[in-house]
């Protein structure tokens, strides 16, 4: 089986970052993803901006998913936004709980993401594909590693197709979850989640806030470069490689990158994994 290399973009909210991310989407054409998908904002906050995002990516021939988030969302208004990707044809979409922004209580009629993936298969059936979030090193919501692995089933016992998982910098973390699903009777493929570092102080928030443990080796030579941009950057797409490489070697079916709507590092990396190719 053929590795699966994909790309995950945000939608954006200015002129300057519609640009920018047509100028990301031009430089990573070369690497002919399997599919980009587009995230959606807690509540619908993005839902025009997510569609034509991936609206525009499909106008360039590229097959592109949208995400969906439940929380703080109705039955009604996930009606509406299924209904929306279905009549633009969109197959393929990345459901999810989302977080809450900080000071809202209202959860909406959706608790969990599994709640969503059961939804999305009762009002339409098998038209699309659905991926789902998993966590390698547990969701930092999670009241254990057991019950988040039970979460997890869930959705894929409510019907998800594949699932795409938080980014993480230990492989070993990712191949025994792997192990874990698979003795749990979850068979479906887990994508590793790939997050390129281009900034110290961005990565270590970002980190702290999703859960993702930045090893200690790693965290030093970073720390000893943040005022070095070349010197970070050349270190971290080295170390990044690497990361996919090991992934690869363990047997994950394939990558998806989060490109945070920058091309270069995201590139670099799959230059150095062979995946800059001509159109297959
Ligand atoms: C690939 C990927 C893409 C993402 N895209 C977006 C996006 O576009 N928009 C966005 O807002 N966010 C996005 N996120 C972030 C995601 O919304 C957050 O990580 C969120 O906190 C959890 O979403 P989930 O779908 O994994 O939730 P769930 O699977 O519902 O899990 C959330 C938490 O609840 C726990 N849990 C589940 N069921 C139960 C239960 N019955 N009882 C008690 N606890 C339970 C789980 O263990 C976990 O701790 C993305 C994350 C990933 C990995």
């Amino acid at each position: 089986m053929t590795a699966q290399f994909s790309l995950e973009f945000f939608p954006p909210r200015t002129d300057e970052g519609i640009d920018k991310l047509r100028a990301a989407r031009r430089q990573l054409a070369q690497l002919h993803p399997s599919f980009c998908s587009v995230t959606f904002g807690a509540g619908g906050s993005t839902r025009e901006g997510t569609l034509a995002t991936v609206l525009e990516i499909r106008g360039e021939g590229i097959d592109a998913a949208p995400h969906i988030s439940c929380i703080g969302s109705t039955v009604q208004s996930l009606r509406a936004v299924l209904s929306q990707y279905r009549e633009s044809g969109i197959r393929h979409v990345v459901a999810l709980r989302g977080d809450m922004p900080s000071g809202t209580v209202d959860a909406g009629e959706f608790r969990y993401a599994n709640e969503l993936v059961e939804f999305i298969r009762l009002e339409t059936g098998d038209w699309f594909h659905v991926d789902v979030a998993a966590y390698p090193e547990v969701h930092p919501q999670a009241r254990s590693a057991v019950e988040d692995l039970a979460a997890f089933k869930r959705k894929v016992d409510a019907g998800a197709d594949s699932a795409i998982t938080q980014y993480f910098y230990h492989p070993h973390a990712y191949v025994d979850f792997v192990n874990r699903s698979r003795r749990a009777g979850i068979e479906i493929p887990i994508y590793p989640g790939i997050m390129p570092i281009t900034n110290y102080e961005g990565i270590v928030r970002f980190s702290e806030n999703c859960g993702a443990d930045i090893p200690r080796w790693m965290k030093k030579h970073l720390e000893s470069l943040r005022d070095d941009a070349a010197g970070l950057r050349a270190f971290a797409i080295e170390a990044v490689t690497r990361l996919c490489e090991e992934l690869l070697a363990a047997g994950a079916p394939g990558l998806h990158f989060y490109t945070l709507n920058r091309w270069g590092a995201t590139l670099a990396i799959c230059r150095n994994l062979g995946l800059v190719r001509a159109a297959p």
